[in-house]
């Protein structure tokens, strides 16, 4: 059983209460490791030796700090396939997945914000009555939280780490407890990498107790946190007379609009029915930017949904460990009874399961593992929980629509607003429907094209504010406009 710790001040730790907590492999459904079930004693001890850390790293020059991300980039590469396969165990999800996406882009993450601060620039005004020069500069806040979620472990906790530390902050890091592993395997590398002590503390636990303990800390000066909305709502509450900085990333329940337009050629419709697919079932469903709602015109309707169906009905189900896998276990058992009981809705809903709709039994070593079988729902309203409710599993629904004006408002229509993905050869429409949707994303043609200069984040319920380049450089510090007249 491996023992998984806390990282404070450079130093590996069990939680002071000595509890912990069981981490399991969710696709044999075994416990493979414990980890620190720490509380807000814990939190207090890490942000002590993140204050005592910050008047030197905040000193530390930009080109420093960025060489320590490159070693740690360099060291992350080095073990790519190890972390990888950790990251599948954890998670569940396929290693082919985690070799593709999840560690190249921790990777990336390091690298690009390394990067920035040769790059970072400040702003000049000159005015003329009276003559004076403004300027403005960029202050660390000090020691910062972040928080963030099981479902792409490394790459959403490196994701907001990284511009933290890059701009001279020290950070009190709560990864999900769900999917520790990989954080607890970067603690070792950044340390290799020479990251000095008490930059970079991780607390593991729970949200209630770690997670509440860090937001609820006088001395935490922002918080970084990715999660559902229901958590992102506790936080915002709970902040709420401390002014704390904030950076709300949430759930989602984003439209994948079809237009007829596509299927006036092979190659486009070939390429709509994949990007369906794939948007609605990467990673088991389990992206906040999975378009669960398939809103397709109606003119097309018959002959998408086949051709869709039929690639759902092909994906594997298997071990996540195996190579030809590309649906793997859901993170944990609480979270399979929760799609489990999604699907009885939509089905209580008068909802027509067009595939899937039951556990999926793995043989061999995965026997016990949470496993769900791709589904396909039809004959739903637009208004139901189903099509209102965000289920992060792999189940989508499939609604037609007969004008462009009606595929908008069915789009707009949830609570949330995080990303979108629109499939038309029609630019003039592409540019329209770009512009109507409410969403902080939206890609056409396309779906999850990241380029990490772009803001990145949600509106209405998907989200407060926005990580990505400049935007995660600037929530990471604080501005000031000096003035001298002459
Ligand atoms: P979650 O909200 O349950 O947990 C997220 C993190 O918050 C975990 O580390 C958890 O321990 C912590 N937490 C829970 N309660 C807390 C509290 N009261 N105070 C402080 N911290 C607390 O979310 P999850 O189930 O881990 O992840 C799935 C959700 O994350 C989905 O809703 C998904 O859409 C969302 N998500 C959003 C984005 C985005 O960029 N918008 C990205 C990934 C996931």
């Amino acid at each position: 059983m491996e023992t998984i710790q806390n990282f404070i001040g450079g130093k590996h730790q069990n939680a002071l209460s000595g509890k912990t907590l069981p981490n399991e492999d969710p696709s044999t459904g075994t416990v493979y490791s414990t980890v620190p079930d720490s509380d807000s004693e814990d939190v207090a001890l890490a942000v002590e030796a993140a204050e005592l850390a910050f008047p030197q790293w905040s000193q530390t020059p930009g080109i420093e700090r960025a060489k320590i991300f490159r070693r740690i980039a360099d060291i992350l590469t080095a073990k790519h396939e190890e972390l990888a396969r950790a990251e599948s165990i954890d998670n569940g999800k396929p290693v082919s997945l985690a070799r593709s996406v999840d560690i190249p882009r921790s990777i990336k993450n390091f690298s690009f914000f390394a990067d920035t601060i040769s790059q970072a620039a400040s702003e000049a005004y000159y005015s003329d009555e009276p003559r004076a020069m403004h300027w403005t500069t960029r202050s660390p806040l000090g020691v910062v939280g972040t928080i963030s979620p099981w479902n792409l472990p490394l790459y959403v906790f490196t994701w907001k780490i990284a511009p933290a530390l890059i701009t001279g902050n020290t950070v009190v890091a709560k990864p999900s407890e769900v999917t520790p592993m990989t954080a607890h395997l970067l603690s070792f590398i950044v340390k290799e990498a020479g990251l000095p002590p008490g930059v970079l503390n991780l607390v593991h636990g729970t949200g209630l107790s770690a997670g509440a303990a860090l937001t609820a800390h006088p001395k935490i000066k922002a918080i970084s946190f990715t999660g559902s909305t229901k958590t992102g709502a506790a936080i915002a509450a709970s902040t709420a007379t401390q002014f704390k900085k904030l950076s709300l990333e949430m759930g989602g329940k984003n439209p994948t609009v079809v237009f007829a337009s596509v299927a006036s050629a092979s190659a486009t419709f070939e390429k709509a029915v994949t990007g369906a697919l794939r948007a609605a079932f990467n990673n088991q469903g389990e992206i906040c930017l999975c378009g669960s709602r398939i809103i397709v015109e109606k003119s097309i309707y018959p002959k998408f949904r086949e051709a869709l169906l039929e690639k759902v009905k092909a994906l594997k189900v298997g071990d996540p460990l195996l190579e030809d896998t590309n649906q793997g276990a859901l993170v944990s058992r609480a979270h399979f009874e929760k799609v489990s009981a999604a699907i009885d809705l939509a089905r209580s809903e008068g909802g027509k399961i067009l595939c899937g709709g039951q556990p999926a039994t793995v043989p061999g070593r995965c026997a016990k593992g949470y496993f769900y079988q791709p589904t396909l729902i039809e004959g739903l309203d637009p208004s139901c929980r189903t099509n209102q409710e965000e289920i992060f599993g792999p189940a989508a629904t499939l609604i037609p629509f007969e004008t462009e004006e009606e595929a908008i408002k069915i789009a707009n229509g949830t609570a949330y607003g995080l990303s979108s993905s629109v499939w038309t050869t029609d630019i003039s429409q592409a540019h329209r429907v770009a512009t109507a949707l409410e969403a902080g994303l939206v890609w056409i043609n396309c779906w999850m094209v990241r380029d990490l200069r772009t803001p990145f984040g949600g509106v209405k319920q998907s989200g407060v504010g926005r990580e990505g380049g400049v935007e995660a450089l600037h929530f990471f510090t604080e501005a000031k406009s000096i003035c001298i007249s002459y």
